[in-house]
């Protein structure tokens, strides 16, 4: 089977907000700048495996404000047949005048779930803080067969944890049940409760998963800003620790470096066999090769869209 990697994963509109420094708790300042960007955990990994050159799909919602989000996704090869729009429904109102239009607003204030929503402000050197609001990222409750639809043709799957706990655990489940190359890169960290009410469970089962067991139990890997990465690999005595790349420039902005950086990974990864345990040299040229990407990604503005082409990665590389 050809390898296609399967995101199920938050789609956001970033809303950038450039200021000297980041706000204080009671303290009201102004932007020097404002930009909308197209962003979301699971939207900037599949836009990473996609410019990194393997085939992706991803699964998810936005609301009705969210249509250009998914024609930029597209446009940078990423298949965005999974993902819904959550619309408002009106209902049919009987009632005119004034009083209809009231009843309308109410019901749609009630209602509507936008596309989820990322604030962030950005200072001159790059340094972000960032406000999340879910959104129609908690909006779609994927049935079983919808899961297994989702899974066809998959080799494998690529999640986060911007949508339901239930969700992403329901994923990991099917996923698993058919042999598929997972890697989890949970951020937000799940909280204990929901660790042990539903995960823990099952973390015995991944472990007896046999060859095509878990990306994510191959290899250990820590991302650490500027100073960044370090790896642990099955069977290697000591952890691979590598600089971060070298910039050509300033630190525009780095929003979704660690997207890039586990986008690249994975995309590696759909190149070598799923059954071979990788070796020490080949996991530190696939890393080598996503610190390289996740340098690029801080040396341009915005998340999705800053994504660098595998071709541009490997010009640097050379
Ligand atoms: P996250 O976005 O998940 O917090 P990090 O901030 O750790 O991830 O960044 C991921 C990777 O991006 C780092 O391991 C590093 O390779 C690269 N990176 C991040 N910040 C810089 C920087 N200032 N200069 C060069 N590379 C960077």
């Amino acid at each position: 089977m050809s390898p296609r990697c399967l995101v199920r994963g938050s789609l956001n509109i970033d809303e950038f907000f450039h200021v000297q420094g980041i706000v204080r708790p009671g303290q009201t300042i102004s932007s020097t700048g404002f930009e909308r960007r197209g962003g979301g955990k699971g939207a900037n990994q599949a836009a990473a495996v996609a410019r990194a050159g393997e085939p992706v799909s991803i699964v998810g919602a936005v609301g009705d404000d969210g249509a250009w989000l998914l024609r930029d996704l597209k446009e940078m090869g990423v298949s965005v047949d999974g993902v819904c729009t959550v619309s408002v429904r009106m209902p049919r109102l009987a009632l005119c005048g004034a009083l209809s239009v009231c009843v309308t607003v109410i019901y749609a204030l009630r209602t509507q779930e936008p596309t989820g929503r990322a604030i962030i402000q950005l200072t001159p050197a790059g340094e972000n803080c960032i406000i999340l609001h879910k959104g129609a990222n908690y909006a779609l409750q994927d049935t079983p067969a919808q899961i297994e639809q989702s899974l066809l043709g998959m080799s494998h799957l690529l999640l986060q944890n911007e949508i339901p706990w239930q969700t992403t655990v329901a994923y990991l489940t099917h996923a698993h049940d058919r042999g598929l190359v997972t890697v989890f890169n949970p951020s937000p960290m799940p909280s204990d409760d929901e660790i042990r009410s539903t995960y823990a469970p099952r973390i015995g089962d991944i472990g007896k998963a046999g060859p095509k067991r878990a990306a994510a139990v191959h290899e250990h890997r820590v991302t650490l800003g500027a100073a960044g990465v370090v790896a642990l690999t099955v069977g290697a005595l000591m952890p691979v620790y590598l600089l971060a790349a070298e910039l050509q420039g300033d630190v525009r902005d780095t929003t979704g470096a660690g997207d890039c950086f586990t986008g690249y990974l994975v995309a590696g990864l759909m190149q070598v066999d799923p059954s071979e345990v990788l070796t020490t040299r080949e996991a530190t040229t696939l890393l080598r090769r996503s610190v390289q990407a996740a340098g690029m990604c801080v040396e341009k503005r915005g998340a999705t869209e800053s994504m660098p082409k595998r071709v541009d990665v490997e010009a640097r590389l050379s």
